[in-house]
């Protein structure tokens, strides 16, 4: 039975409540009178069901589908403004007891090189990390209870926040690694972790039985029903995604909107971030195995249907996709994009020899954290490096009413103006360092209120000096 606020991942990831929605979207995708009264609501901008959204995703009407693009742009303007904050992932381990077949960690990948940072190691990842410019990381390892235990993550979590190189500091740790126990996700939260993620691969059962065939992550329940624990420990950032390419994309957008509902209707407080990665060519992993894959047209409309449902919600691309790919998304609803990345155990520190290669997949987008801070400038967008929410205590439900009443907006563009700032001074090229500060300099007139644009000067100026963290 459907059940939103049930816990369990059979009910509210319901199987046939899925085909129902997706038979009602195809008989509808081009009832004009149904789509107009969705697009009607849609720009409300309170969401929309999966069934609402479904039906947009369907939609085969160019000229609807053109408002589709529309709506969700605007709805990215009033929500996110032109800022895009940037992050880089940070890969622990590549020990894995699961037998993922779309990924190289597999327990059965025997000629991958398996590593896992020490400490040290991590110390010197982070010290890379922080020279390129990062100040927010999210944390990848493989799962492995006995190479990967809770305490190596808590510890790493520890080691990197106590890590402060000339000026640069990590301000906030992300967390992606398995599901696991209430206690644990009650220790990452004590830890100080920003967003606890968590891809849901798939969220068609019997294809993640098969698509997950060994270890601990089979349990398709256990999996499902990971952010329920992870709320219950305390943590009320949770990301969601889905891995696109290995199962129909319609099923798993429905799916994906369906565990939002839930989250709201369980806690009162939906996803913080959605994820959108597609299956990608790796160490033992050929995309073209999956029959699934999506082409970038779909994507788009992915995206821009996402935006339109969850407008709250942010939104992350990552380098898995090309520089061309992310430039046409970034506009329809992406907030968040990692720059700069190494997908590899220790690839800051070392960039490996392909023939040793630990990547997880293949970076599309190669290019540094300053050309891509670079390019997003040139395309009139700002980059932002805060971390301020969690900082002061945003999160969860507070963060989600602040969002909804749009006062977060009083506090997103001085910190990215900022945050930007502390960049440019620190770690920028020349170029990049001259097309920033006149950025900055054209950005403060948008700061609506008077009292909050002189403070930003303010402390504009005291970077210059040499303070930084200075936020909202
Ligand atoms: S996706 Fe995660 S759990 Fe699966 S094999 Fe890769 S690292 Fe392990
Ligand atoms: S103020 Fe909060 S919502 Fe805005 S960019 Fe910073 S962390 Fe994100």
């Amino acid at each position: 039975m459907y059940d939103p606020k049930s816990r369990c991942a059979d009910d509210f990831i319901n199987h046939e409540e899925i085909l129902e929605t997706l038979d009602y979207a195809w008989e509808n995708r081009h009832n004009r009178q149904l789509i107009d009264q969705i697009l009607e609501k849609a720009k409300l901008r309170k969401g929309l069901s999966h069934r609402e959204a479904a039906v947009l995703l369907d939609c085969d009407l160019e000229d609807k589908n053109q408002e589709i693009y529309q709506l969700a742009e605007q709805i990215k303007k009033d929500f996110y403004g032109n800022r895009i904050v940037l992050f880089a992932p940070l890969y622990l381990s590549n020990y894995c007891v699961n037998g993922c077949v779309y990924c190289p960690y597999h327990a059965k990948n025997k000629h991958i090189p398996r590593k896992k940072l020490s400490q040290e190691e991590i110390r010197q990842e982070v010290i890379a990390l922080q020279d390129m410019g990062h100040k927010r990381l999210a944390l990848e390892t493989g799962e492995d209870p006995v190479n990967n235990p809770i305490e190596y993550v808590l510890e790493s979590i520890k080691t990197i926040y106590s890590i402060k190189h000339k000026n640069g500091a990590i301000r906030r740790v992300n967390v992606n690694i398995a599901a696991t126990t209430v206690e644990n996700y009650r220790k990452l939260k004590e830890a100080g972790i920003g967003t606890y993620i968590l891809f849901q691969e798939t969220y068609h059962k019997e294809s993640y039985l098969k698509l997950h065939p060994t270890g601990p992550k089979h349990d398709y329940n256990y999996h499902t029903e990971a952010m329920d624990r992870a709320m219950e420990g305390g943590i009320d950032d949770v990301g969601c995604g889905v891995l696109f390419g290995l199962e129909l994309y319609r099923y798993e957008f429905a799916g994906l909107l369906m565990h939002a509902e839930h989250l709201e209707a369980a806690f009162g407080v939906g996803p913080h971030t959605i994820s959108v990665p597609r299956v990608k060519r790796a160490d033992d992993i050929d995309p073209d195995a999956f029959d699934n894959g999506i082409d970038d047209d779909t994507f788009a409309k992915i995206v821009a249907c996402i935006r339109i449902a969850v407008p709250y919600t942010g939104m992350i691309i990552s380098t898995r996709e090309s520089q061309q790919c992310r430039e046409r998304v970034l506009h329809l609803g992406i907030s968040q994009i990692s720059g700069g990345s190494r997908t590899s155990v220790g690839g800051y520190v070392e960039p490996e020899p392909e023939e040793e290669s630990s990547e997880q997949f293949e970076v599309s987008d190669r290019r540094s954290l300053d050309e891509v801070v670079n390019w997003l400038m040139g395309m009139g967008y700002v980059p932002s490096f805060c971390t301020a929410c969690y900082r002061e205590g945003r999160t969860g439900d507070r963060f989600m009413s602040l969002c909804k009443s749009g006062q977060i907006q009083n506090c997103c563009l001085p910190n990215a103006l900022m945050t930007l700032k502390e960049y440019l001074m620190d770690y920028a090229s020349p170029d990049t360092l001259e097309k920033g500060l006149a950025l900055i300099q054209q950005q403060i007139g948008e700061i609506p209120r008077q009292r909050t644009r002189e403070i930003v000067q303010e402390r504009l100026a005291e970077i210059e000096k040499g303070n930084r963290d200075f936020r909202f």
